[in-house]
């Protein structure tokens, strides 16, 4: 019985592989070599239509075209020059000359590549008129990117000459342009538009003899899309200025959708430094740029401990699995005991000795003692510290920590929430509970964040528990987007109730708190500062903050790398960004020369000189060490 079944399969697995192979020599095969592409008496011709421009989210125009032009070469048509004349005018020499040559050859000695790229305009209307002298070359006009307003280069990304595995795509050709990064890479489709292509024939002696089967495989260009992103430009650019001489990350979005409003890495790089002939040069100088990194976009991929903006968070968490009330109380003795040892104390400055102190204060005054002694609650509530771990780490997680935030960005990082898991691999024997993770209180130890994942928490409390997934594209060819994952919301695991003593406490951090310096006359700032902890240096300053209080328009969240604390540059950086979005201008003008100016320079070249000692001490221990074992 079997047997026959094995031989009934076999009869039938060989008939199937027959129609496949039978189906891909008709259909496949010859759909392949019936494309003119294959005919080699057949020419292309390629008209590129224009890039499609980039607006942000008011239509204030931050990327636009300007004219380029490429020398191309079909090695087959060339016909004996005047080398040397020739390089003259296209101003490379003869061995550029020769390794160009057989790198197209090599290509396709039939299919046009690019033989020098991107003409200046002035070399090009002197090129143009002596064109006619080299047979087998021509000029092929393409459009490169311009940036009116200096700013916003890490959002937009770049366009640069497709790699070869880019090729491996159909729709590309040698020497055409690609979008690389950020929004040129995502919405590299729309913006691109449709390439136009002429077949033309040629005769036995290379001649044009016209169009190939009578232009019937001939396309018209299509112009690209134009793009509107959810960047406030203006916004954007001044949150730049402010990160003059600072290195770090400010996230700005709107709660009520999720749109992105300022997306800052600082330092960045003017836009225009990535175009035309220099840019593979500048590129280069940019990317090897290890000390301050300019290519990487720490808004996006930064990872830092979130420090005190995360108590927020343990407020709620305990609201929600009620160990604590908006009345329960905590005494702060300058700090949290939390084992036997004497180094078992977690210190607090909060200055605040002997009184009790309630929710609205724990989050004001940033206590410690307040938010280790509820985070212990909620571990300690459950069986087991297993058990407790999960409760907080899921909370944490409906926050969108920890996780990708999916959105139509290019790039992004996790980040780290602990969870059971993490602690049990750490502590393979060791019974481990609230007390061992007590940093997770504070927003220490292994948690980190990403700036706009902090900007993202910080709208979900806006919006009192929920969040929509922060994105970047608002309208394609004027028509505005609605993607499903864009307007739905996440829900965050924490009820809706407990989000208003909550953000009471942010709102008194700015109106009495930790952020006074940070109030803005008239406008109802909720925030919270944060300084975390930094074993290279100086501490981080950190501030997430949303505004006004009822209906919030922005939510924010500002790292600045070595800053000291939350007060000194990211309080005040939030606030003048908060008046400028609400308002148009800012009534401080004194705060805002004080970010302009400020610089943190000094900082970052003590920790160069850090680097370099630690490695000058390395190498010569590693050297007596050598000399001592011969
Ligand atoms: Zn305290």
């Amino acid at each position: 019985m079997e047997k026959k079944y094995i031989a009934y399969f076999s009869i039938l697995l060989v008939g199937l592989l027959f129609i496949i192979r039978l189906f891909y020599i008709q259909v496949l095969d010859s759909k392949y070599k019936g494309s003119p592409l294959n005919n080699s008496a057949v020419t292309p011709k390629y008209d590129y239509p224009e890039r499609g421009f980039i607006y942000d989210r008011n239509g204030v125009l931050i990327v636009a075209n300007q004219p380029s032009y490429d020398v191309m070469i079909v090695p087959r048509d060339v016909k004996p020059l005047d080398t040397l004349e020739f390089c003259k005018l296209l101003k490379i020499d003869k061995e550029d000359f020769v390794g160009k040559y057989k790198k197209a050859k090599k290509y396709s000695p039939r299919l046009p590549s690019v033989f020098v790229a991107q003409l200046s305009k002035g070399d090009y209307a002197y090129l143009q008129e002596k064109m006619y002298k080299y047979k087998g070359f021509y000029i092929q006009k393409r459009s490169l990117r311009q940036y009116p307003i200096k700013s916003a280069a890490n959002v937009l990304g770049y366009i640069s000459e497709v790699t070869t595995a880019d090729l491996n795509n159909k729709n590309y050709q040698q020497g055409e342009l690609i979008g690389k990064n950020g929004v040129e890479k995502e919405y590299e489709e729309a913006l691109r538009g449709v390439k136009g292509v002429k077949f033309i024939q040629k005769d036995r002696f290379n001649k044009v003899i016209g169009p190939y089967k009578g232009g019937e495989y001939d396309t018209l260009a299509i112009v690209g899309k134009d793009v509107n992103i959810t960047i406030d430009i203006k916004l954007q650019k001044y949150a730049e200025d402010l990160m003059a001489n600072k290195r770090g990350g400010i996230v700005a979005i709107e709660p009520s959708t999720g749109e992105i409003l300022a997306l800052v890495s600082a330092p960045t790089y003017d836009p225009n430094l990535l175009v035309g002939r220099e840019r593979s040069k500048n590129y280069n100088k940019l990317d090897s740029d290890s000390h301050e990194k300019p290519m990487f976009d720490r808004s996006l991929l930064a990872q830092y401990p979130p420090g005190s903006p995360f108590k927020v968070l343990n407020a709620l968490i305990g609201l929600q699995e009620g160990v604590i009330t908006p009345e329960t109380h905590f005494y702060c003795y300058g700090g949290f005991r939390y084992g036997r040892s004497s180094k078992a104390f977690m210190a607090c400055h909060c200055g605040v000795h002997g009184a009790p102190i309630k929710l609205d204060m724990g989050i004001y005054r940033s206590c410690n003692s307040y938010f280790a002694n509820t985070y212990k609650k909620i571990i300690e509530k459950y069986p087991t510290a297993t058990e407790g771990m999960k409760v907080w780490s899921n909370h944490v997680k409906s926050f969108g920590l920890g996780d990708f935030l999916h959105n139509d960005l290019s790039t992004g990082r996790r980040g780290v929430v602990p969870d059971e898991k993490l602690y049990d691999r750490y502590y393979p024997t060791f019974k481990w509970g609230a007390s061992t993770t007590i940093s997770n209180a504070i927003g220490q130890g292994e948690i980190l964040t990403t700036p706009i994942q902090l900007a993202n928490m910080t709208a979900a409390i806006a919006n009192k528990g929920y969040y929509f997934t922060p994105h970047i594209i608002k309208k394609i060819d004027n028509k505005p987007i609605q993607i499903d994952k864009f307007i739905i919301p996440n829900k965050t695991s924490i009820n809706k109730e407990h989000f208003t003593p909550v953000i009471e406490g942010m709102y008194n951090t700015v109106e009495k708190g930790t952020a006074r310096w940070s109030r803005v006359e008239g406008i109802e700032i909720c925030g919270k500062t944060g300084t975390a902890e930094n074993p290279q240096g100086q501490d981080h300053s950190i501030f997430i903050a949303f505004a006004p209080k009822d209906n919030p328009k922005i939510a924010i969240a500002v790292f600045v790398e070595n800053g000291y604390w939350g007060s000194r540059w990211a309080g005040p950086m939030a606030s003048l960004m908060i008046e400028k979005y609400i308002r148009g201008e800012v009534s401080r003008p004194r705060e805002e020369k004080r970010m302009f100016e400020g610089s943190l320079r000094e900082e970052y070249d003590k920790q160069l000189l850090t680097e370099q000692l630690e490695k000058e001490i390395k190498e010569k221990l590693k050297k007596e060490l050598e000399e001592k074992a011969e």
